[in-house]
């Protein structure tokens, strides 16, 4: 009985390596070959922008309190009409493990999660990015979001005013 099923098991594994020589192979050739990660593939961060160009930063340490290895530092600033921003901005990949709680953290979509996966390098000392290595150009994955226009100073409409927000709600109404 015992010598049946030993047989058996023995031909199942050689049917299963069989199966597997007609089919099409899934190794690739890197680097000459290059896998395009899924959108929300988690390799390094970026700093996006508002859609009127601003930094969408507004240095409130979230992300660097959220960070389990303590790699983000920066320092915030204030422009002259009250507007946070980080003076400078620092991420160090070499400690970075991609885990995206930063960008979870961060209220104003500024930083995110960017499929780009090829930065390893041997000087540890050059994995450390500014803030100028970090900006992009536009909003990333939510172009049109502004921070500003739902709340701090730069709100234009009152509140639950903007076209994607709900109005405030009377508790008082909603009482049997
Ligand atoms: S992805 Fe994780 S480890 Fe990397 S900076 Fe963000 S919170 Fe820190
Ligand atoms: S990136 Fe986001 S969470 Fe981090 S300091 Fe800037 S606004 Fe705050």
């Amino acid at each position: 009985m015992n010598l049946w099923r030993d047989i058996k098991g023995t031909l199942q594994a050689y049917a299963v390596t069989f199966s597997y020589l007609f089919r099409k192979p899934t190794t690739i050739q890197y680097p000459e070959e290059r896998r395009t990660p899924a959108p929300r593939y988690r390799a390094r961060m970026v700093l996006t922008r508002d859609p009127d160009g601003g930094e969408r930063c507004v240095a409130c340490h979230l992300c660097s309190a959220a960070c389990p290895v303590d790699c983000i530092s920066m320092q915030a600033a204030e422009a002259p009409d009250g507007r946070r921003y980080a003076a400078w901005f620092r991420i160090n990949f070499a400690r970075c493990i991609f885990c995206g709680l930063c960008a979870e953290a961060c209220p104003t979509l500024a930083i995110q999660m960017s499929p780009e996966y090829e930065i390893c390098k041997r000087d540890p000392l050059s994995l450390v990015y500014e803030k100028e290595d970090l900006l992009i150009g536009d909003g990333g994955k939510d172009n049109d979001y502004n921070f500003y226009r739902h709340a701090g100073i730069g709100v234009v409409n009152p509140r639950g005013g903007n076209a994607d927000e709900y109005g405030p709600v009377d508790p008082g109404a909603l009482v049997p």
